[in-house]
Formats: C-alpha cells, structure tokens, sequence
C-alpha cells in the first residue's frame, strides 16, 4: 500500500488505542533496513512506522555529505516508492531533534512536505518527533505549541517528550540526575496547551523508567502505572476523547508483562532501534565467521566472491532484521492487525 496519508495515520492509531496494540516504529538507515522493515511487517500482517533519526538521516546522505535532511528525504522517497508493493500500511516518522537540530533536521523536512502539498503531492513525512526533554517544561513546550500549530497546517504529527528517557541514543545520552519519570501534572499541561477541538493527535512519549539502549535483566525499573496516572488525570480533566497517544521509547530488553501493561494504558507507537541493529548485525557476524576463509584472501588464497559480494550478507541480515520485525509486531500485537484485511 502507499505511505499513509493523514487520516488513515488517525485511523491507525485510533485503532491502537482502541484496540490496546502498538505499532513498531523502526529506526532505519538504509535501502536494506528500510526493505527489511517493510518484509517483516507484511509477513505479520501488520501496518508500522518506519523512522529516520538524525544521525541516520546524516548517514543516509553519505559520509562525505552528511546532511541529516538530505538523508531522510532520500529514505523517505525510497519508501514512498517500494511501500506499495507490500501489503500493509506504513508511515514515516523522524525520531528524537532537539531544539538545535530543528532548524538543520525537522524544519527543512517540514517545508518539503509543505512544498509537496503545493504541487499536489503527498506529504514526504507523517510526522516529526520534537525533543525538549533537556530542556525546562515550559521552555520545551513553548518550542511544540509553534510546532504543533505549524504541523497541523499540513497534516503533520508532532510527537513531543515530556520527562527524559535514560540512556545513550543516537550520540545522545541523559544524564543521571535528569528526570526519568513523568507526573500527571506535566502531561495535563501538554493537554491544555495542545488539545484541539477536531482531536488533532498529539504523540506523547512521557517516561516511566524507560532507558535508550540494552541492559541486562534487571537494571530497568519500568513504571507504566505511571501512564494509567496520565490517563486517568487527563479523562477527569477533559473527558475521555482527550486520552494520550502514548509512545514508548527505550523499550529494547523490557520484560513482556511490563510492555503489554504499557499497551493497556495507551501506548500506541514503541520505538525499537537497539534490538534491530543487533539481529542484522549479528547476522553478518555469523556470515563472516562462518566464512572466513571466502570473505577474506587467505594465504595468497582468492576468496569467494559469493561470499564477500556484499548482497550476499545483506541480504541474510534483511531477512534476520526482518524476522526480528516480526517478533516486534507479535510482542507489540499489532501482528494480524493491519487495516487491509487479506
Ligand atoms: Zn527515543
């Protein structure tokens, strides 16, 4: 199917909301990323967010380039392409800008949507996400009400963090003393500020322990009752159409019960970077040292072509990231869930 447009974006987060499942939202930097994203999902019959981050948009555009914007312009068209050969929805997000970033990553990918719109064209991107976690509440939500305002001119969603997820990502780490859980205070002023009367969706990624990359059991101390909280504020605020789209970032390596607890409350989009890096990675590992005697010339030896031709262990590690694509969807039960029904 085509990238989504926006209101069948609504309808699939509504739907998720609804029906207490969550879209993988998968962080690509590549032709064969995005490819194996786009498998995975329709093996699983799942509809899903593909995501370009900055460093990933800076990558994309070649290392002598390195232009963040460039570089999601370029996935992005990728995907508008090939995304409809497969059977299932997706949409195109950006991951984590902060403020200093939003005039060399998300402005310019904004007014490429805006020109596209002016030609007749679908937007390039469905949504940014705007990161003022580092920065005070007021400060960060001065910064996403101009945006939202902006966004919602062109049928873009703003996903916005209040509280810091932990961790390191992207060359980006929190630091210790930052705050790692949201209150219900911080997300009923989120509300007030940017609760519109047609229910333009706000994506929220409010922290409950979360932490950006993977630990060993045990170190994560999720607390997604933290986000029943938000709800349960919100409702008896504004009623129940006001309701959070919750996203969960820094979820790689979290116990089941506690994701799914987390869907429950309203968690719609959960990011997952880490995870996939690894299965493709770990699938060109296992190529090379299985093959080592053909990747490599070894003792005055020629190789394998076959073996050190770089689709060959592309393509093994597509189909691995794939199969961990599929996991993501069974885990976040978006499997079986795609609008089009096969
Ligand atoms: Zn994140």
């Amino acid at each position: 199917m085509p990238v989504v447009d926006y209101g069948q974006y609504c309808e699939m987060l509504d739907r998720a909301r609804k029906g207490k499942f969550a879209y993988p939202a998968i962080n690509v930097t590549s032709l064969t990323t995005a490819n194996a994203v786009l498998k995975g999902l329709a093996d699983s019959k799942s509809d899903g967010i593909i995501q370009v981050s900055t460093g990933g948009g800076a990558f994309a555009s070649g290392a002598a380039v390195k232009d963040m914007a460039l570089g999601a312009i370029s996935i992005a068209d990728h995907v508008h392409r090939v995304a409809a050969r497969y059977p299932i929805y997706v949409a195109l997000h950006t991951d984590h800008c902060q403020a200093d970033k939003l005039d060399a990553f998300v402005m310019p990918l904004v007014k490429e949507t805006e020109r596209r719109r002016a030609a007749g064209e679908p937007n390039l991107f469905n949504g940014h996400m705007f990161d003022g976690s580092a920065l005070a509440l007021k400060d960060n939500l001065d910064i996403a009400v101009k945006l939202f305002e902006r966004f919602t001119k062109s049928d873009l969603l703003l996903e916005i963090e209040v509280g810091v997820v932990g961790g390191e990502e992207d060359g980006v780490s929190a630091s210790a003393a930052a705050k790692l859980y949201t209150t219900p205070e911080d997300t009923l002023e989120v509300a007030r500020l940017m609760k519109t009367k047609d229910g333009q969706p706000l994506l929220l990624a409010a922290t409950f322990g979360n932490v950006h990359g993977v630990y060993k059991p045990g170190h994560v101390k999720l607390k997604p009752s933290i986000l029943k909280d938000c709800q349960d504020a919100v409702v008896k605020e504004y009623g129940p159409e006001s309701r959070f789209y919750f996203v969960f970032h820094g979820g790689s390596g979290s116990d089941i019960q506690d994701i799914h607890e987390a869907l429950d409350y309203g968690v719609v989009k959960m990011n997952v970077d880490t995870d996939m890096q690894y299965a493709f990675s770990r699938a060109i590992a296992n190529h090379f040292f299985k093959n080592y005697d053909g990747v490599l010339k070894v003792d005055a030896e020629v190789g394998d072509k076959k073996a050190y031709d770089p689709r060959s262990y592309m393509a093994i590690a597509e189909r691995a990231m794939a199969e961990r694509v599929k996991r993501a969807a069974i885990d976040l039960r978006s499997a079986g869930n795609a609008l089009v029904k096969h």
